[in-house]
């Protein structure tokens, strides 16, 4: 059994408890965007370890536009979710997408108002790749395990996401129909965006309950009518998704997992402290290859007692500019994963000036402004080596 929670369920409409789920425990999880729709239900199904959250709370207490999607994603992140299926209910904008039929859509066009779609802000800018806003892999297993489930799958197709919580004119519904869209929903924006900047596949099952307004012969969508046919839909759910999650791959090969890397604009240094814990989960492996690079800039001072670090590609008469002796980081430096203390992973440090005394002198013997200052250790260890060789007095 798996420990690593790794997928996610979000239930729309009807679809407000997983069921089968073992080893269950019931999780609060805040977040810097405050709390999720509700509590996160975590259980075992099909041998993955899954978390559970119901979009508009248990009891459907919240408001499409309400709906915190933010603090959805986020509190999925921070247990490391890495796939979310996202269950929903549609209306059809086509005659041959049927009440009943299920449709695993590839496409969106969003016609909210409003809503905050976005974590980045705040001193830190992203624009991800949206084009293709559902995980293609994960698209291909939630199809397949919904027609072995003995729905009728629409493989494919363009959901129309508006503001609700009132339903489409009849006007805005033929719109929608001219624009080629095929479903209707509320919610699967901001969603969706917000899972590829949190870098989790995401793909949607959506439930057709109902023609909208456009249809001559059938009766105008009503709330009533999308519940009596969501629990004739909701057991094919159930089953879809559980047989998607015994189907996750082992290791991601889609672009969604990278999705931030070519994506932030910022330079990393540059973003506020608190920018970046709030957004710990999501860029925090960023800001450590940020690390990782500057350090891999630097080398290891062979004569350092302490392996203090020194830069690379610097002349032998400047190896000091980040000497350990005294100060703080410096800013071009002071970049560090959330979690742990600047000095686990940058060592060196500058000196008050920035610059150790003895580099000054060795680009230029006279400046007056080495003279009298003491040198850092790197070069305090290099002069000590050097004088046990040649027998002089040690710094
Ligand atoms: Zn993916």
């Amino acid at each position: 059994m798996a420990d690593r929670v790794r997928a996610a369920v979000i239930g729309g409409s009807g679809f407000y408890a997983m069921e089968g789920l073992s080893d269950v425990e019931e999780l609060r999880v805040d977040t810097p965007f405050g709390l999720p729709s509700d509590n996160l239900v975590v259980g075992t199904l099909a041998g993955e370890r899954v978390a559970f959250l119901p979009r508009h709370g248990v009891g459907h207490r919240i408001l499409p536009s309400e709906i915190p999607a933010r603090a959805n994603i986020h509190a999925f992140k921070q247990l490391g979710v890495e796939f979310v299926l996202s269950v929903s209910a549609v209306g059809s904008l086509r005659e041959d997408i049927e009440p009943l039929h299920m449709v695993v859509p590839d496409q969106l066009i969003d016609r909210t108002r409003g809503r905050a779609s976005t974590f980045f802000g705040d001193g830190i800018v992203a624009h991800i790749a949206f084009a293709d806003p559902f995980c293609p892999e994960l698209r291909t297993v939630l199809a397949d395990s919904t027609r072995e489930a003995g729905a009728t799958v629409h493989n494919g197709g363009t959901f129309v996401v508006i503001e609700g919580p009132a339903f489409s004119t009849r006007a805005e519904s033929n719109l929608y129909r001219s624009w080629g869209a095929d479903i209707i929903g509320m919610t699967a924006l901001p969603e969706a965006k917000l899972a590829r900047e949190a870098e989790i596949c995401y793909a949607i099952l959506a439930c057709s309950t109902d023609y909208d307004v456009w249809h001559d012969t059938h009766e105008d969508v009503s709330a009533e009518m999308i519940v009596a046919n969501l629990l004739q839909n909701v057991e094919v759910s159930r089953n879809a998704v559980r047989l998607a999650l015994g189907r996750l791959p082992e290791v991601r090969n889609c672009a969604c997992s990278y999705a931030l890397r070519d994506a932030i604009v910022t330079r990393l240094a540059l973003v506020p402290e608190e920018t970046k814990r709030r957004l710990g989960p999501i860029i925090g492996h960023y800001v450590v290859q940020e690390v990782a690079r500057w350090r891999s800039s630097i080398r290891v001072s062979s004569g350092s007692p302490n392996g203090m670090l020194r830069p690379a590609r610097t002349g032998p008469g400047s190896s000091c500019t980040r000497g350990a002796d005294s100060g703080a980081p410096s800013s071009s430096s002071a970049i560090r994963p959330l979690s742990r203390p600047p000095s686990a992973y940058i060592r060196g440090r500058a000196s008050a000036s920035g610059v150790c005394a003895l580099s000054i002198a060795a680009r230029s013997r006279n400046s007056s402004s080495a003279r009298g200052r003491r040198p850092c250790s790197a070069c305090r260890s290099q002069i000590r080596a050097s004088n046990a060789s040649t027998g002089r007095r040690s710094v």
